[in-house]
């Protein structure tokens, strides 16, 4: 699958979950090498203190590197802060470092708090004479002003679901959230994609979670499911996708078609308000 159809305007997708652990950086990154992989331009924002991504697409992101925190604390351009991923010839990243974590903080007493990010992601894309099919924003595990500022950066929001027996605890409050930057700070934002993640086909329980979630979200879930696998918890620890530390992996292999599902069901036209939520 090297060809895939390209979105006529950028995409940008923040993976978000308050829960940690979910899989949220894997999914970010392992997605934006698939579709980099097929011919995209594809850009990953690291808004994780821990710089998780930018860890595994093999970015300096040292204490004295540029980073994000740069971009939305001291309006730094971001395309000041972006480098090239040595894995791919069109991945991106801007990186994130330890300055993040007083970001929170920092961030209260700013103006325009909730939109710094995405003021500057807006400037830099249209600054560009070839511009970025996909924008990825790996998340945080909270609900703060760094995932708000990527709510509000972002056209759709991706969440990663792991098969598990807490998976759809606190999933009301992330989608209440949602709605209210809908209403009052994004129109267009939507939840686009929902994906299982770490599924053990072995277990009665990984299933039932499955078919919980398509249940409540038959639009949004993917019908790929990611699989548990080692090599795909052993990659960042080479600085490397999945995608390409191990390509024929079963992880690597999902990955792919996950990107691909994605591609090809393009953007959905927005639900309305009214029959817009959790459930349905
Ligand atoms: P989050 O960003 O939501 O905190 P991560 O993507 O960092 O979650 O994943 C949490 C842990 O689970 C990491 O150690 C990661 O390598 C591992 N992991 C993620 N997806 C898989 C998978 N499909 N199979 C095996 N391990 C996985
Ligand atoms: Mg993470």
């Amino acid at each position: 699958s090297s060809s895939l159809p390209l979105p006529s305007k950028t995409r940008i997708i923040t993976v978000s979950n308050q829960k940690g652990g979910v899989g949220k950086t894997t999914t970010t990154v392992n997605l934006a090498a698939a579709l980099a992989r097929s011919g995209a331009k594809v850009l990953v924002i690291d808004l994780d203190p821990q710089g998780n991504a930018s860890t595994a697409l093999s970015v300096e992101h040292r204490a004295d590197v540029q980073s994000v925190y740069d971009v939305i604390v001291s309006d730094e351009e971001l395309g000041d802060v972006v480098q090239k991923s040595p894995e791919f010839d069109r991945l991106y990243c801007v990186p994130a470092n330890i300055h993040l974590a007083g970001a929170e903080i920092e961030l209260v007493s700013l103006v325009a708090r909730e939109q710094r990010l995405g003021r500057a992601l807006r400037r830099y894309l249209d600054s560009l004479d070839e511009p970025f099919h996909y924008v990825f924003i790996d998340c945080p595990p909270s609900l703060g002003l760094l995932t708000i500022n990527a709510f509000v950066a972002a056209t759709e929001v991706l969440i990663p679901i792991q098969c598990e027996y807490y998976a759809l605890e606190g999933l009301s409050q992330l989608l209440q959230n949602i709605q209210l930057i809908e209403r009052h700070l994004n129109p267009d934002l939507q939840v686009s994609t929902i994906l299982l993640t770490m599924y053990d086909s072995r277990t009665n329980l990984a299933n039932q979670v499955a078919q919980d979630v398509r249940d409540h979200f038959p639009r949004e879930t993917l019908d790929t499911i990611i699989p548990r696998s080692v090599r795909v918890s052993e990659a960042p620890s080479y600085g490397q996708s999945v995608i390409s530390y191990d390509p024929n992996s079963s992880g690597s292999l999902s990955y792919l078609e996950a990107a691909a599902e994605m591609a090809r069901r393009g953007v959905m036209p927005k639900k309305s308000e009214s029959t817009n939520g959790e459930g349905e």
